[in-house]
């Protein structure tokens, strides 16, 4: 069987499912069972082993990058949910945080971070350079990118979710997340050409904004409607050539909106 060229013809053209061949994976396998429930308590006081189950399981589940893996078992996401939600913080399932909004999948986070890095322009250290992410919510993929990227600009449109990821990254002193209120559709400007581009909200389209502040090398992972009601993951890469576009598996997030509310 021949195996498809990595960077495929342009002008940009969309590939569909299957044949998405050079950044898709087979959809993962691995059914995650549910985390037996932690007291809460306990899980304050030592959430390490709930966070190495946690991380086993995307191994397993078919994330292999080793820096991606790292970087989820670094951080606390139980300090990212409400207090009530804590003991399901390592268990691979979305949470509310507020104003109908989640906090993304932990497998989810792990296979768009892993995208983004298999594409996205990276330094001698490895690491991605700035990167853009949209829809900041309640900031846990920020803090996860934090570790993989020399910059993260995180913006968020809804000022209540801005403020709490304000407070939940403060103690964390972490120097290189820069929060952002404002409408991600527009991108954000002032931080580009970005190394990456990562959206939790999906619309339409992927705005052409995101794709203009795009560095040359750089990649776009964001979910994008796919119609009647579906949403699928859409990787595009930006070289001199043009832009790349490829549809991967179906995804659920919330709905990308313009304006700050
Ligand atoms: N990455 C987040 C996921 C939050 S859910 C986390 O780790 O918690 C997606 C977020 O995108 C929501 O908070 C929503 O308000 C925000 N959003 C939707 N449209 C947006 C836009 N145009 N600009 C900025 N944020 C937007």
């Amino acid at each position: 069987m021949s195996t498809p060229p990595q960077r495929p013809s342009f002008p940009a053209r969309i590939d569909l499912g299957q044949s998405a061949r050079p950044v898709s994976r087979p959809a993962p396998r691995v059914v995650v069972q549910p985390a037996a429930a932690a007291p809460a308590g306990s899980m304050a006081r030592d959430p390490v082993p709930a966070r190495a189950r946690m991380v086993r399981l995307l191994a397993a589940e078919g994330i292999s990058d080793a820096r991606v893996l790292r970087a989820m078992g670094t951080v606390d996401r139980h300090r990212f949910v409400d207090s009530a939600l804590v003991p399901q913080a390592y268990e691979d399932t979305a949470l509310p945080i507020g104003l109908g909004q989640t906090i993304s999948k932990p497998s989810v986070v792990a296979r768009m971070t892993e995208l983004l890095m298999q594409g996205g322009l990276r330094g001698p250290d490895g690491k991605l350079g700035r990167v853009l992410d949209i829809g900041t919510g309640c900031g846990y993929q920020a803090v996860v990118l934090a570790q993989l990227a020399s910059e993260v600009y995180s913006i968020e449109r809804l000022r209540d979710l801005h403020e709490k990821a304000r407070s939940n990254l403060r103690p964390l002193r972490i120097a290189n997340v820069h929060l952002i209120l404002g409408d991600g559709m527009a991108g954000f400007a002032r931080g580009a050409p970005y190394a990456g581009i990562i959206a939790a909200a999906g619309g339409e389209a992927v705005p052409e904004a995101w794709i203009e502040q795009l560095a040359v090398g750089g990649r776009i992972v964001a979910p994008v409607a796919t119609g009647a009601g579906q949403q699928a993951l859409v990787v595009i890469d930006k070289s001199r050539q043009g832009v790349q576009r490829a549809v991967l598996e179906a995804v659920n997030f919330v709905p990308l909106k313009s304006g700050v509310a």
